[in-house]
């Protein structure tokens, strides 16, 4: 990952007037190789890092709002003043830094010491909430955020995280990126250290499976027959790529693109291939050709679809992106699906044979619902969750890939497959299950990249009327709006990253006040 600039700004140690701290805003500056902004919460002045601890995005340049500050790069949330981590996808808070105010200049020399991650809220949560056990089915990125926002908001009880997968919960996007393309020190990849588990009293079981879930008796059962009991049960077990049904999709030479065993897979496998064929054009496709491309291979892209992400994205950005990886070297076949693979030939559905190495899939994911399923919870194409994350039984709450949950902008429930969603959703699941009332209320988030290019996308839109364009895609420098009548269901940008929080907080500003309404309605 590149970081931010260090030095770029003032430097802070020389002092600035204070009249060059905007109220709105936040002023960048350094001390030493540190950046650090500076900037007024409730007429205090305050200084963090200026880089996120996520993937050091220049918080300079990123959205003030009251005592908070919003990452550009991927949307995570920081308080100000004590610099804890509020919203994923950061994981860590920012470093505090003094601020000393003489003869009207403003310095900042020195680091404060770490305040509180959270405000611990399990002193306030109802008398009834007395948990002494969760348990927590799967070590993505929901059912890892859920964990760590329990212990920092005070959970003090039995704490599990039970992963099918042998690696401590990691950085699940960079699989089809940098790491993928071989630009990524592996230990980036973990999302905390080994100690951070103990040290937290997480009882990480890696390469456990939960096979049964009894929610009477509140008790998951595991592959070697093992019997946890819960007094509160989070689902997050993800989802699972898609395979074509046509024959020779389960060679040792096809790849899904889940799990870092996946991807260390492929990366093994590329090392020796000449030719890639990736199956589907969607983010996971697209980015494992860019990767695929930036290890010198040759890569064609074989869909359906008659412009790539046509479906998410609409036609405009589908051709821009179309364009991009051509413009890589990327080959496309568009409008066809595959008919075989014999281990070195496709064969697609017009007979066209195309030569290849190895196959990446990449035409979409399934969540994983057979174990609610099993256990007799509400489905619909989704585990069916309320605002607060809570499933139909009692108990059990769910997130991430396989939750279907209430739009905060309203209409059908939802269910996406975003990274920092997930997380996010583990995080207000943990508060609702030590006993809040706190209904998700922000804008999903995600972001995908291509090469130097990376599109940031707030909001749901699975249908819309009509987009409308500002800028030039072309340029790399562009909002894209989707909208059904007059409403912005959801908008990408390229290269316009403050526009994509301004829009992200105008929607969350709008989801607040509709839910607002409901309540005061009744609701
Ligand atoms: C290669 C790749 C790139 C991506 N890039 C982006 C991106 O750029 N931007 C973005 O927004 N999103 C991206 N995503 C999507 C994002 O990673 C997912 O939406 C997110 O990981 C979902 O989180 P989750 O916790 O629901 O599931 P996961 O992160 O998939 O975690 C599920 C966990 O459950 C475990 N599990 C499953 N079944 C069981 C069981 N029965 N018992 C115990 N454990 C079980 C699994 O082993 C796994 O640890 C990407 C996904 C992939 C695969």
């Amino acid at each position: 990952m590149s970081s931010a600039p260090a030095s770029a700004g003032p430097d802070l140690t020389r002092g600035i007037g204070a009249s060059e701290i905007p109220e709105d805003g936040v002023l960048g500056g350094h001390v030493g190789d540190d950046p650090v902004v500076l900037a007024r919460v409730e007429g205090a002045l305050v200084a963090v890092s200026g880089a996120c601890t996520h993937y050091s995005g220049p918080l300079k340049e990123g959205l003030k709002v009251g005592g908070t500050l919003r990452c550009p790069w991927h949307h995570a949330c920081f308080d100000l003043v004590t610099g804890a981590a509020l919203e994923a996808p950061a994981l860590a808070p920012l470093d505090r830094w003094k601020v000393e105010v003489k003869d009207g200049k403003v310095f900042v020399h020195e680091k404060l010491a770490p305040a509180d991650a959270l405000e611990p809220m399990a002193a306030g949560a109802p008398k009834s909430v007395v948990l002494k056990s969760v348990v927590i089915v799967g070590g993505g990125g929901a059912g890892f955020a859920c964990a760590q926002r329990l212990r920092d908001l005070g959970y003090e009880g039995a704490l599990t995280l039970l992963s099918a997968d042998a690696h401590a919960p990691y950085d699940r996007p960079n699989l089809s990126k940098d790491y993928l393309a071989g630009e990524a020190d592996p230990a980036w990849m973990p999302l905390k250290h080994d100690a951070f588990y103990p040290d937290h009293r997480i009882d990480l079981r890696l390469s456990t499976t939960v096979e049964r879930i009894d929610t009477a008796a509140r008790r998951v059962t595991l592959g070697d027959g093992t019997a946890l009991d819960y007094d509160a049960l989070l689902l997050a077990m993800g989802a699972e790529p898609n395979r074509p049904h046509a024959p020779g999709f389960d060679r040792d030479n096809v790849f899904v693109l889940r799990s870092w065993a996946d991807s260390d897979a492929l990366i093994e496998a590329a090392k020796g291939a000449r030719a890639v064929a990736v199956v589907g054009a969607s983010f996971i496709g697209l980015e494992a050709a860019a990767a695929m491309r930036t290890r010198g291979l040759d890569v064609c892209v074989i869909a359906p679809e008659s412009l790539p992400l046509e479906t998410k994205l609409g036609a405009e950005v589908g051709r821009f992106l179309q364009g991009l990886h051509e413009t890589h070297g990327v080959r496309f076949h568009l409008g066809r699906s595959v008919s075989a693979f014999d281990g070195e030939t496709l064969t697609l559905d017009d007979a066209t044979t195309i030569a290849a190495d190895l196959v990446v899939l990449g035409f979409g994911v399934k969540p994983r619902l057979d174990l609610a399923r099993a256990a007799g919870l509400k489905i619909d194409g989704g585990v069916l969750v309320d605002a607060c994350f809570r499933t139909s039984a009692p108990g059990v709450f769910a997130a991430g890939d396989i939750a279907r949950f209430p739009n905060p902008a309203g209409g059908a429930p939802i269910r996406v497959e975003h990274w920092v969603a997930a997380e996010r959703q583990g995080q207000i699941a943990a508060a609702n299950i030590l006993g809040a009332q706190a209904p998700i209320h922000e804008p999903a988030f995600f972001w995908s990249a291509h090469y130097d290019v990376s599109i940031r996308y707030v909001g749901h839109a699975e249908h819309w009327d009509r987009t409308e364009i500002d800028g030039d895609l072309a340029a790399q420098s562009a909002t894209v709006r989707y909208l059904k009548g007059e409403t912005v269901l959801a908008a990408a940008t390229i290269g316009r990253d403050l526009e994509a929080l301004r829009i992200g907080q105008a929607m969350r500003d709008a989801n607040d006040r509709r839910m607002a309404r409901a309540t005061a309605a009744g609701v």
